[in-house]
């Protein structure tokens, strides 16, 4: 049994029940990619609301409101990050201490620690353990299945890259692929400029010339772009790859709106970068 965030979850049954409504069994998302995830596990069997989906919003910037506290309020399972990415939902949590709902962190399924990048949405395996654990609560062993095989497709895609372009290095405006980038094989380079845009804080100037002396010199040959979050040292250095020729592969933090799965956005950002070694390397 894996570990829970917030305490035991006893009655799990409970959760399997129709509400008075009808409405089977009521799932909260805090990000889109859960969302998506737990739809592919519970089919018909629940209702999912996921809550941040905007493409243009910035997680880690969201606050609660009234009607975000109403839904977490409402769920019978919730399903979160951790790692201090949705804060907001652990005060949620926290305001209402429900014993009749089962939360789900998924950063403690991974065994992740404190002080890790939060940005585990494109690690397959932490997706993996969320959809295991909840085909357990829903008792839906033949869409884990089903879900396993499109998890395969992701790891052929990753081992694919992984043999030919194990060891290039790239770069990323903000570490928001790195345990992507890491199971690919890349170098990842200019960590201390991507640290410094996670935290919030100015790149020192180190940092940030050696970034740029690394487009300048195409030493990198690759350059991911968080397009959800952006910031006036992220878009310079977009700048100076496009004047350089370096590719520039746009990725999102939460799952875009025309994604038809968690692993249509996961291959198609894998085909982007692909493609972009592809072409410089
Ligand atoms: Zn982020």
């Amino acid at each position: 049994m894996l570990a829970l965030c917030v305490g035991a979850v006893p009655h799990l049954a409970g959760c399997t029940k129709p509400d008075a409504a009808g409405h089977g069994i009521r799932i909260v998302a805090a990000e889109n990619f859960y969302g998506s995830v737990a739809q592919e596990i519970a089919g018909d069997s629940a209702r999912i609301t996921s809550i941040l989906t905007n493409p243009n919003q910035d997680p880690h910037e969201f606050t609660a409101g009234a009607e975000t506290a109403r839904q977490v309020a409402d769920a019978n399972i919730i399903i979160f990050n951790g790692l201090g990415y949705d804060e907001w939902m652990k005060k949620l949590l926290d305001v209402d201490a429900n014993p009749n709902r089962t939360v789900i962190c998924v950063s403690d399924l991974i065994r992740a620690s404190a002080g890790m990048n939060p940005h585990i949405s494109c690690d397959p395996m932490a997706m993996l353990a969320l959809a295991t654990k909840l085909s357990v609560i829903l008792k839906q062993p033949n869409n884990l299945a089903k879900f396993q095989r499109q998890m395969d497709t992701i790891e052929a895609k990753m081992a694919e890259i992984k043999s030919k372009y194990s060891g290039v290095p790239v770069t990323a405006t903000e570490p928001v692929f790195e345990y992507m980038v890491s199971a690919l094989g890349l170098t990842n380079e200019n960590i201390p400029f991507q640290r410094a845009v996670l935290n919030g804080t100015e790149p020192s100037f180190e940092a940030t010339a050696e970034f740029e002396r690394s487009l300048r010199s195409q030493s990198v040959k690759l350059l991911l772009y968080n397009t959800q979050v952006t910031s006036p040292a992220s878009e310079r250095m977009k700048a100076i790859a496009q004047q350089n020729g370096i590719p520039i592969v746009g990725v999102t933090e939460t799952e875009p709106p025309n994604s038809k799965s968690y692993a249509d956005w996961m291959l198609t950002e894998l085909t982007a970068i692909e493609n972009a070694l592809n072409t410089n390397s």
